[in-house]
């Protein structure tokens, strides 16, 4: 056992040290063997045969030679962005889409499904049939495949607890994929992996801890702290589109009244819009609509730019009210970084700085001006982003953003690496 333990361990220490050299090239190539060595403080012997081996999958190549100081031109290392393709769907939206992606998050191949999924087993079929178009569409290797998905997921096992709009309870979604195309698989929920996203791919990547907030249909978020995605111990950290913020509010499709979801979603502003049409005679929607007719978002955003008081009313609320939770969420946590993403920040500019306006006056003053409050910058792409960047994370570690090690373990590689031979 004690054998078997040792050598576990050393191929343990191995990956890591590894993925440790790769993540280096990845983050600061084109780099020489030796500024490896440097940045990673492991021994030059050890970065050479690691490189070697990485050069031997494919992984990294030699570019050409760089700068030195004297002596002999180091030869550079770079990661080859398209040694492996990633196959990465979103299932957040009404249309589930898919990407083909490269190790630098660059989509080479994009699809939308068909038609929209009408039940649990059609929703499944249609995974299905993403992945083979997807599969189809690139001659590259595959590294595995990334899932942003609504609902509460379990992570580890790739086991969509509950997606209700999809009609999936309990559905071994991972295990489905992994016994149908032999690939590694990861999934998780649609609004942490745009936190994943923003933080590896977008303007945020140099940030520690973010919070990103999605509002589409629903209202959700994920947290990053430390460089590493925050899941809680259910996988539901950042569901926060069920606090009730509404005493005797609409009833909500969880069960209960009054969630933030009735107010802050992109349905719910839709919904009191028309509800309010009836009543507002100075709207545009006021004769056009009625009480029975429906408005669009960009409808709705038209008339917000316009200065139209319905439309402003029920952005303000909807700004309001998401405000309050995100003043409650950045107090808990003590991060910094918030940023919004989702169909509703079409409305820009007042519905941001509504938001902006209530966080500042619920928060304790001193934290009220550190706190930065943004639309994201990875726009509709996010979660295709997100779900690479679970994978990227997840099986080759490319940033350690997911599964973070612990420095102390750091420093125990370097010292088993000194003891030698294990
Ligand atoms: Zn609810």
């Amino acid at each position: 056992v004690v054998q078997y333990l040792k050598k576990a361990t050393h191929q343990q220490t191995r990956i890591y040290n590894s993925q440790l050299v790769l993540k280096t090239i990845y983050d600061q190539g084109p780099i020489s063997r030796a500024s490896v060595a440097r940045l990673t403080k492991l021994n030059r012997a050890t970065v050479s045969e690691l490189v070697a081996e990485l050069i031997e999958r494919g992984l990294v190549a030699e570019i050409g030679r760089g700068r030195s100081t004297g002596g002999t031109l180091p030869i550079l290392l770079s990661v080859v962005d398209d040694a492996l393709h990633l196959i990465s769907l979103d299932l957040s939206g009404e249309m589930f889409t898919g990407a083909v992606v490269n190790l630098r998050g660059e989509i080479r191949h994009r699809l939308v499904a068909s038609q929209p999924a009408r039940d649990g087993a059609q929703a499944e079929a249609m995974v299905y049939e993403l992945v083979d178009a997807l599969q189809a569409a690139t001659q590259h290797p595959l590294l595995g495949i990334g899932i942003g998905a609504p609902g509460l997921i379990d992570s580890e096992k790739g086991t969509i607890l509950e997606a209700v709009n999809l009609g999936w309870r309990n559905l071994p979604l991972g295990q489905l994929l992994r016994e149908r195309y032999f690939l590694p698989v990861h999934i998780a929920n649609d609004s942490q992996v745009a936190a994943l996203a923003e933080q590896i791919f977008g303007e945020c990547a140099s940030q520690s801890s973010l919070i990103v907030i999605k509002i589409n249909r629903g209202v959700g978020s994920g947290i990053v702290v430390d460089g590493r995605l925050y899941q809680g111990e259910g996988f539901a950290a950042g569901e926060i589109g069920h606090v009730r913020v509404v005493e005797n509010g609409q009833p909500c499709r969880c069960g209960n009244t009054g969630c933030l979801e009735t107010v802050a979603s992109c349905s719910a502003v839709l919904r009191q819009a028309v509800e309010l049409a009836a009543q507002t005679s100075d709207s545009v929607f006021f004769t056009r609509n009625g009480q029975s007719g429906s408005i669009t978002l960009e409808e709705l955003t038209r008339a917000l730019q316009a200065g139209d008081p319905l439309a402003c009313q029920v952005v303000q609320k909807a700004g309001y009210y998401l405000g309050i939770a995100i003043a409650y969420m950045v107090s808990t946590l003590n991060i910094q970084r918030v940023l919004l993403t989702g169909d509703i920040t079409i409305f820009g500019q007042p519905w941001l700085e509504t938001i902006r306006a209530t966080v500042r006056q619920r928060i304790l003053p001193k934290l009220a001006s550190k706190v930065q409050i943004d639309i994201n910058c990875l726009g509709t792409d996010v979660v295709i982003l997100g779900a690479s960047a679970l994978l990227l994370t997840s099986e080759l570690g490319l940033s350690l953003a997911h599964y973070a090690v612990p420095s102390q373990i750091v420093k125990e590689v370097q010292l088993m690496e000194m003891g030698g031979g294990q």
